[in-house]
């Protein structure tokens, strides 16, 4: 598909950069949010098409506003004043091109803090490129190493051999981790998060879907492997079974919770394959934490504070004068 042309993608996106809110978020892993909270940018549309998508609003069902390249860098901008301790572009690989450049400006304006790329890793070597020299930290996610997984609920049976080829990449980029001090969280001297955050660096997520326990275990054999000693891995018990994917593709998504005893299988193979470089979620059943983006917070003020939001005033340049966020 040629989106140059202005005709949608399979998610329905233009070429055009489209973005749905920006938060200082402190639900990330500790070295993601620091005490500052991690500042996400949450980028509508995405080239894959889980059929339990908790951002299914604006991964699939197109909820956002077009943002320019200086809108989006005078955003980041905002986020760095607001006290995040990083940029985390969310789910962004088709909307690269236009991302690069934002960040490309967002640099020249003054911007500091390092750029996360938080992405499903479903993205070829051209997208790898462009991101080479801009993006500090991979947060990428190993779905599946199964073929059949990938077809039941991503709608990419080619899944795993992309995302497998594009964190190896990521590796040889930013496979050795660097940390640095947190920034003081105003008004949050107690925060328990970390007192350092990744400068640079691979986390590799993986949420454990309930019942395909070894699809999980394909995974952490594949970390301990290629990326040991290299990247953290944060294994993820949230799955909650949304549903809610108006596109939802073939296959039917688990309709219940990560069991106990499940969880406790995974636990084990850590130990077995030796992974210590890390972190994973005790099992919280429930969904109230999960987003709505039509509100102003499409989180919890616990978790969450907005700084740009789709529905608030104009995108781009308007929004946030590109001229006040300068700092050099
Ligand atoms: S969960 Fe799947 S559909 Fe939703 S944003 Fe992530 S990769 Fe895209």
């Amino acid at each position: 598909m040629n989106r140059l042309t202005g005709a949608g993608g399979r998610c329905g996106e233009s070429a055009e950069l489209r973005l749905a809110a920006a938060s200082i978020h402190r639900g990330e892993e500790p070295p993601v949010s620091g005490r500052g909270g991690s500042g996400t940018v949450f980028v509508t549309g995405c080239g894959l098409g889980c059929n339990f998508c908790q951002n299914y609003q604006i991964s699939q069902n197109g909820m956002g506003r077009v943002v320019s390249p200086a809108g989006f860098a005078a955003i980041t901008l905002a986020l760095e004043d607001a006290g995040a301790e990083n940029i985390n572009i969310v789910t962004g690989t088709h909307a690269a091109p236009a991302i690069v450049s934002g960040l490309d400006l967002a640099r020249a304006w003054g911007l500091t803090i390092p750029v996360l790329w938080n992405s499903s890793a479903y993205e070829d070597e051209a997208v790898l490129n462009l991101l080479r020299d801009r993006v500090d930290v991979y947060l990428p996610d190993l779905k599946t190493l199964d073929p059949q997984v990938g077809a039941r609920f991503f709608r990419a049976p080619d899944y795993p051999r992309s995302a497998a080829a594009a964190i190896l990449r990521m590796l040889s980029f930013r496979g050795d981790l660097q940390w640095k001090n947190t920034v003081k969280a105003p008004n949050d001297d107690e925060s328990p998060h970390a007192a350092s955050v990744l400068a640079r660096g691979v986390i590799i997520r993986h949420l454990i879907i309930p019942g395909y326990l070894e699809s999980t275990r394909e995974v952490i054999k594949w970390f301990q492997r290629h990326a040991r000693g290299r990247a953290l891995l944060s294994l993820m018990t949230q799955y909650t079974h949304c549903n809610r994917g108006e596109k939802a593709p073939t296959g039917t998504a688990p309709q219940r919770y990560l069991g106990r005893e499940e969880y406790e299988r995974v636990m084990e193979w850590l130990t077995e394959y030796g992974i210590e470089e890390g972190f994973y979620q005790e099992p919280a059943p429930g969904r109230d934490w999960l987003p709505d983006f039509s509100r102003t917070n499409p989180f919890s003020s616990r978790l969450s504070r907005t700084v740009w939001h789709w529905k608030a005033g104009n995108a781009g340049q308007e929004d946030y004068s590109a001229e006040s966020y300068r700092k050099i």
